[in-house]
């Protein structure tokens, strides 16, 4: 089995020039360790949609995937939806994977449940992968309640495949999960790691209970990973890799956390 280990650039870097300097430090040292991450990590990043083109154009033949951020709710393709960027039209840009339900977007979008149902219905139609983020926020944590806010925002997977059953078959291998506990986000707060792993093997058992094919659910963890803690969450099995924010934006450390789980697959 790889890990995986992803970057949200978020509202980042601010320029054209930052984003090129940020893939010239990250593609000279992926060639460098090329070994060690390519053969046990998988690498994706996932810029601003106003760099995706060009990022994807710099990371065609590379290891490295590139994702979008988010998808438009309205449309797979066009429409009159001004703002929004469509599924096909982030594929047309280079994108193979999106990100979708980040605590970020839920929060400041409201994204609902019937939103992400429809995103992740667009994305799949255009064989767009799909990082589905969930986790709770600092107040449901103090009340207990990160299993049944989790049942909730996962219970969109079970509806998309009621609505849609001929997607079983494939969705393991287009549907990646990070719990991102919202309290964890940009915040250097992080949760133990034993929390972490019964958290995800709570989210393993309930996938595999909306289909058997989806019994062997990659599961990352996201919330101020970093280069100093990477190794503990890479330790755990429940762990399959990492979704990280600020630590992205800077290749050595991206890179020292993919290492950590690579040394950690090994
Ligand atoms: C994120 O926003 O997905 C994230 C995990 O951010 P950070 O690593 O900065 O906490």
């Amino acid at each position: 089995m790889q890990a995986w280990v992803i970057g949200n650039w978020k509202q980042n870097p601010a320029t054209s020039h930052d984003v090129n300097a940020l893939l010239d430090d990250l593609l000279t040292a992926v060639d460098t360790e090329e070994q060690v991450v390519k053969n046990s990590c998988r690498l994706m990043v996932a810029p601003s949609c106003i760099h995706l083109a060009a990022v994807s154009v710099r990371l065609k033949d590379t290891s490295v995937l590139c994702a979008a951020q988010d998808i438009s709710a309205h449309s797979a393709n066009t429409g009159a939806y001004t703002g929004d960027c469509s599924a096909q039209q982030v594929v047309d840009a280079g994108a193979t994977w999106t990100i979708l339900g980040h605590s970020e977007r839920r929060q400041y979008h409201q994204e609902s449940h019937e939103c992400l149902l429809q995103k992740l219905t667009h994305a799949l139609t255009q064989n767009l992968g799909v990082v589905f983020c969930i986790g709770e926020t600092q107040a449901q944590y103090d009340d207990k309640q990160t299993l049944p806010v989790i049942d909730t925002q996962l219970s969109v997977i079970k509806d998309l495949l009621a609505q849609q059953p001929e997607l079983t078959a494939s969705l393991s291998e287009r549907l990646i999960i990070a719990y991102e506990p919202v309290w964890a986000i940009g915040t250097g707060k992080v949760p133990t790691v034993a929390e972490v792993s019964a958290t995800h093997q709570h989210i393993k058992q309930t996938v595999a209970g909306f289909a058997d094919s989806l019994d062997t659910m990659t599961v990352l963890y996201g919330g101020s990973v970093n280069v100093d803690n990477a190794d503990s969450f890479a330790a755990d099995p429940m762990i399959d890799g990492a979704l990280v924010g600020g630590a992205s934006l800077k290749a050595e450390s991206f890179l020292a956390i993919a290492e950590a789980f690579s040394r950690a697959m090994a």
